[in-house]
């Protein structure tokens, strides 16, 4: 019988369509992503075992089990939870339920952002809140003590909202040097700390392997960033921590164990793996892939790299391209943050974003990245943020202009809405919702959403080359349809925007 119960809602507990970046729709409101697509086409969910757990849960969830692990808890100690099954896992010696999301109350930059466009309630916010619900009822029953953690903890530090939920702690931040106490204390009824608990920055090595895969093959290479940029969260968590290559190559084995050879790895800037600066360490990284390898992973996906990587170490990038592709990936994305095309915003805001080039070059810093990518056969899905504190329209012209230079780049252009994320440098800043987004902000989506959609089909032809007619045929229909509704919506909106004096 578990004594602790790990769980997440189904909009995070789901088998992505083909790709992690597909994790995204679960960001979109339900009018858009209605519950019938939801469940059956885009977050179908992950496979339940017949007593009610998953094998497939979410990373934090997976790291928490180690952690626990790691500690005083036995194998049947701990219990991952599918979300349709809590009921069958969580019972009379359940002493505390952990809960993890990334975006809670659905208010995090991407669901902002189509919010903003289609208005109505985000699916993450109503899957967490079903979810809650059922926990509160078995609560009621059993008396176990919830527990919130995980990356979209800082949503709800508000003691209403814990209220709301039924959530009795939050803990904020990482959790491998706090998580043994609390948990012993909890359950033996000797925890006598705040409610929301701070998390401390887990040293390289007291990070373990997780003990089995996790629903999008993630496997966490480094943790914190160290470039300070004023707007962002891992910014809090300080400078790069590298985890050593045994962990890593722990987790990688947690996922062969399965017959699951293709994985991603995480880190908010994955081509600085091993640095000790804010430069990428060259040899560190081609060690990592090149042991990955040996090991009998083939594929090695990414998420995050910089910008200023590309534009400064494009040596490195060929010689990694020609690493990858020796394994047979004949393309890769990756998502670097594009932010703003306005050096002066760099300059005030993310300054280290360019190192060691100087922050008013960043717009030639974009476009010598995305050369070096195009080269390379790199396909980026390129973040950028509206309503930074202090934008002005020139700043958004500025951002504009450099789109529009970049036509023939093959990449893709999301801007989304800034977000004050408790706990960093501007988190009294007002955010970005539609109310107060002008005419400029409008255009630049418009202008986006143009390039993006012209480039859907080739990119799926770049990646696939030449493979799947089928679905490229499927994909142009698709990309016709989103295409005409979403720049449709887009001119509607830039219209109440223009009568709104919003200039
Ligand atoms: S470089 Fe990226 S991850 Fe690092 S602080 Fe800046 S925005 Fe955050």
């Amino acid at each position: 019988m578990p004594r602790a119960v790990l769980t997440a809602d189904s909009s995070a507990m789901h088998q992505f369509i083909g790709a992690l970046y597909s994790g995204f729709l679960s960001t979109f409101p339900r009018r858009i992503v209605q519950d019938f697509l939801f469940k059956h086409v885009i977050c179908r969910s992950v496979p339940a075992n017949a007593d009610g757990t998953t094998d497939y849960p979410i990373l934090s969830l997976r790291a928490v089990e180690a952690i626990l692990r790691n500690d005083s808890y036995g194998e049947g100690d701990v219990r991952i939870a599918h979300p349709h099954h809590v009921s069958r896992v969580i019972d009379s010696k359940t002493k505390i339920v952990g809960v993890s999301a990334l975006d809670p109350l659905g208010i995090g930059p991407a669901t902002t952002s189509w919010v903003a466009l289609w208005g109505g309630q985000p699916q993450n916010r109503l899957k967490f809140a079903a979810l809650m619900h059922r926990i509160r009822r078995l609560k009621e029953r059993h008396g176990f003590k919830v527990v919130f953690g995980g990356s979209g903890a800082w949503q709800l530090e508000d003691p209403n909202v814990q209220d709301y939920y039924g959530i009795d702690h939050v803990l904020v931040g990482e959790g491998e040097r706090v998580i043994p106490d609390l948990f012993n204390e909890l359950e033996s009824g000797s925890y006598s700390g705040d409610r929301v608990i701070q998390g401390l920055p887990a040293r390289e090595t007291e990070v373990p392997s997780i003990l089995g895969p996790t629903n999008t093959s993630l496997i966490e290479i480094t943790r914190g960033c160290g470039k300070g940029c004023k707007f962002c969260s891992p910014s809090v968590a300080g400078r790069l921590r590298s985890f050593p290559l045994e962990k890593i190559l722990g987790d990688a084995q947690a996922y062969l164990d399965r017959g699951i050879k293709s994985v991603t790895i995480q880190s908010e800037d994955t081509l600085r793996y091993g640095s000790s600066n804010l430069e990428s360490d060259e040899d560190a990284v081609l060690t990592l892939y090149k042991e990955l390898f040996k090991l009998g992973i083939k594929r090695v996906i990414l998420t995050h790299a910089s910008m200023i990587t590309f534009a400064h170490q494009p040596d490195f990038i060929s010689k990694l391209t020609k690493l990858i592709r020796k394994h047979g990936l004949p393309g890769y994305g990756c998502q670097p943050g594009f932010e703003t095309g306005s050096g002066r915003l760099i300059k005030e805001l993310m300054p280290n974003k360019c190192y060691p080039r100087d922050p008013s070059e960043w717009p030639e810093v974009v476009k010598e990245a995305l050369d070096v990518m195009h080269k390379n056969r790199w396909l980026p899905c390129c973040t950028l943020v509206m309503g930074l504190p202090g934008e002005d329209e020139e700043d958004i012209r500025e951002t504009i202009n450099l789109i529009k230079s970049l036509t023939h780049h093959l990449a893709f252009f999301f801007p989304l809405s800034f977000l004050p994320v408790k706990h960093t440098a501007l988190s009294q800043s007002a955010r970005c919702v539609r109310e107060q987004m002008t005419v400029a902000h409008w255009e630049l989506l418009e202008v986006t959403w143009k390039h993006n959609l012209r480039f859907f089909n080739k990119a799926f032809g770049y990646v696939a080359e030449g493979r799947f007619p089928l679905m490229r045929v499927g994909l142009r229909l698709a990309t016709g349809v989103f295409g005409s509704f979403i720049m449709q919506t887009l001119r509607t909106r830039k219209k109440e925007a223009e009568k709104a004096g919003r200039n």
